[in-house]
Order: C-alpha cells, then structure tokens, then sequence
C-alpha cells in the first residue's frame, strides 16, 4: 500500500500514486476519506483504504466511490448507518490497538466490536476484509515493543478469524517494520516513507536500503551583499556578522516550510554549503556566502536546500530538532512542485 496521506508527506498525492501504482503497489492508503475522495475524483481506481475519521466524515461518499475504510470504534455504526441509507455494503478493515496507544479498539473492547461487526455483516451492511494495527518503535529495531505488539496483533487476528471473518488482508508494518521485520509483513505493507526515499532509521541513510530521496527543494539566490563588520541580520536581529561578509538572500522562508529555528542549516550553492544566518522569515533567509567572493557567482544561481546535489533532509531534520518526516509534509503549497 502506498501511502500518500498529506499530499503524498508533500511530494503530491496523485502523483505519488499514480507512479506507485504504475510501478505495482496494490493498494493506496489515505488518513482521511476526503484525501482519498480527491484521488478517486482524480482517477485512481485502485483499492484505497482511508482510516481516521470523525463524526464530520462523509461516509456516503466514501462507500459509493468504493473505498475500504478503517474501523475503531463508534465509526462501525456510523459507516453502517451510511451503507443503510446507501443500500450499498462497505468494507472495513478493524483497527486494533496492539500498544501505539493511539487510534483502533482495544483488546478489551474487541470482543464486543466484533460482535457488532458481525450483525452489520449479516444484515448485510458491510464486510470485514481486513485487520491492521501501526507499530510505535519499529525505527528503534533495538526495543522489544515491536514483538509484543506483533505478539497482540496475532492474538486479534486469531480472534477475528475464530469470530468467522474471512480476511483479505492483514497488515500492521510500515516502513521501519517492512525495512527491518519481515515476520510483520503478513499480505500488506503500509509503505509511507520509504515511497519517498528516506529512511526512518536515525543511523542509516536511505542508501543503505537502496532508497534514493525523491524530494530536492531548490531556489535561486534572490540578492548578494557585502555588508560591513557587526551588521544585524534579520528580525530579532538575533545574529551579527563577525566580519565583512557577503550576504546572500534566499526566497523561501517559513511560510514555504522552513522551519524557523533551523538557523545555521546549510543551503548549497555550486556543490558547496553556506549556513542560513539570523531567524528565517516567513518568506525568506539570510545565508553567510563568506568575504572573498564574486557576487556574480551566486546571484541567480541554484541553491539547494535539501536533496540531491545538496545537503539530506535529516540535515534540515536535525537542525530543526525534528524528523525527516516533518521536513518533507511541510513543504507548503506554494513551492511549485516539478515532477522531473
Ligand atoms: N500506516 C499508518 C496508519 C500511518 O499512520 C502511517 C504514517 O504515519 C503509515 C502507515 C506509514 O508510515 P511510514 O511513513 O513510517 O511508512
């Protein structure tokens, strides 16, 4: 399953799909219906699963464009009211709690889901296709969470097939649990991540997996300075140049998703890394390009924020104090997005 929630982690949706597709994913995994709902307007035909709801989410539509939807609780009599109007079964797949502590049923409170589940089923209103559940700590392959969550997510699988459900699928491992427990992949893996290139193990670059990031984020320099000694630099003016410097101005700033307290991240211009100085601004950045240089070098010219020909997104990543992942949904709807 590609999972391209959140504009594909920002790299687009439909595109991100539709290539997945091309190149032999099985299914395309949304948080929300409205995502999916925006695909299948698109063209996507493929199975979709969209899987967080609330009491605002049009499960009519969902059920009539043929989306499979996920299931932890009061949703079940919500999508079965739905399916009751439609005259139409849905397709769900029960989410289970096996320790995330997040969304799904807890173990406790399966028994009695199932139970409901399976009057809907019989009444004709929907069918269970499919069991998942998300890993919390697959990312630190060291601790032993993940076993027991695999451990808990046999018990309910064992629970719904005993409950007479005839699964099509079982899947609990995204992209740390695929690149690191094969024994999670059971018939479907959640790939978000991955898809994009990265990895999600602090240690280990994409390209020990053989991942290569899709994602590189490029402007040009927008002004070269040369400013004197102690010049202030940005709001707060928060830094000052310890030296005749030059100054160069990128046109991207927090408002492009940038996060602002990456002060001192470095952006690349001609294979070389120049640190952003002064608090990034909503639409822009300082960069120190250093004393001895043509300002005719750099003006105009491409700078790479992250990706190929520049600095890896866990760099921006960890001067935000963040995650690869963050960096990349981040990336705002005004950057103009090129599928090259
Ligand atoms: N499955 C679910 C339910 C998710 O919420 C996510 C993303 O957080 C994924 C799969 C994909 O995870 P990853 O990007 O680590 O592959």
């Amino acid at each position: 399953m590609a999972v391209v929630k959140a504009d594909g982690y920002g790299h687009g949706a439909l595109q991100v799909a539709t290539a997945a597709l091309e190149a032999g994913a099985g299914w395309v995994g949304c948080a929300h219906v409205t995502e999916a709902l925006a695909l299948r307007k698109a063209g996507i035909e493929a199975p979709m699963l969209a899987w967080l709801h609330t009491h605002d989410t049009p499960f009519d539509d969902a059920i009539a464009a043929g989306i499979d939807l996920g299931v932890s609780g009061w949703d079940l009599d919500a999508i079965a009211a739905s399916a009751q109007r439609l005259q139409a079964p849905a397709r769900i797949h029960l989410k289970v709690d096996t320790g995330l502590g997040r969304n799904g049923s807890t173990m406790a409170d399966l028994p009695g889901l199932l139970q409901r589940a399976s009057e809907y089923q019989e009444a004709g209103l929907l069918r269970v296709v499919g069991i998942f559940s998300h890993l919390a700590v697959a990312d630190e392959p060291e601790r032993p969470e993940t076993d027991m969550q695999l451990a808990v997510f046999d018990e309910a699988i064992a629970l719904v097939e005993a409950a007479g459900f005839d699964l099509e699928v079982r899947h609990i491992a995204n992209t740390p649990g695929i690149l690191s427990r094969p024994d999670s992949h059971h018939e479907l893996v959640r790939l978000g991540l991955g898809l994009y290139g990265l990895s999600p193990f602090e240690n280990e670059t994409p390209g020990s997996f053989g991942l290569r990031p899709a994602m590189k984020l490029v402007t040009r320099v927008a002004n070269v300075k040369k400013v004197p000694l102690n010049q202030g630099v940005s709001y707060g003016l928060s830094y000052h140049t310890t030296a005749e410097t030059y100054l160069g101005l990128i046109p991207l700033g927090y408002a492009d998703g940038l996060p602002r307290i990456a002060t001192g991240a470095p952006v690349t211009i001609n294979g070389k890394s120049y640190p952003v100085r002064g608090r990034i601004a909503m639409d822009q950045c300082v960069i120190d390009l250093g004393p001895d240089v043509d300002p005719a070098d750099f003006l105009g010219v491409e700078a790479v924020i992250f990706g190929e020909g520049g600095q890896s997104v866990n760099t921006w990543a960890y001067a935000a104090n963040t995650i690869n992942y963050e960096v990349v949904t981040r990336i705002s709807p005004r950057v103009p997005r090129y599928y090259i």
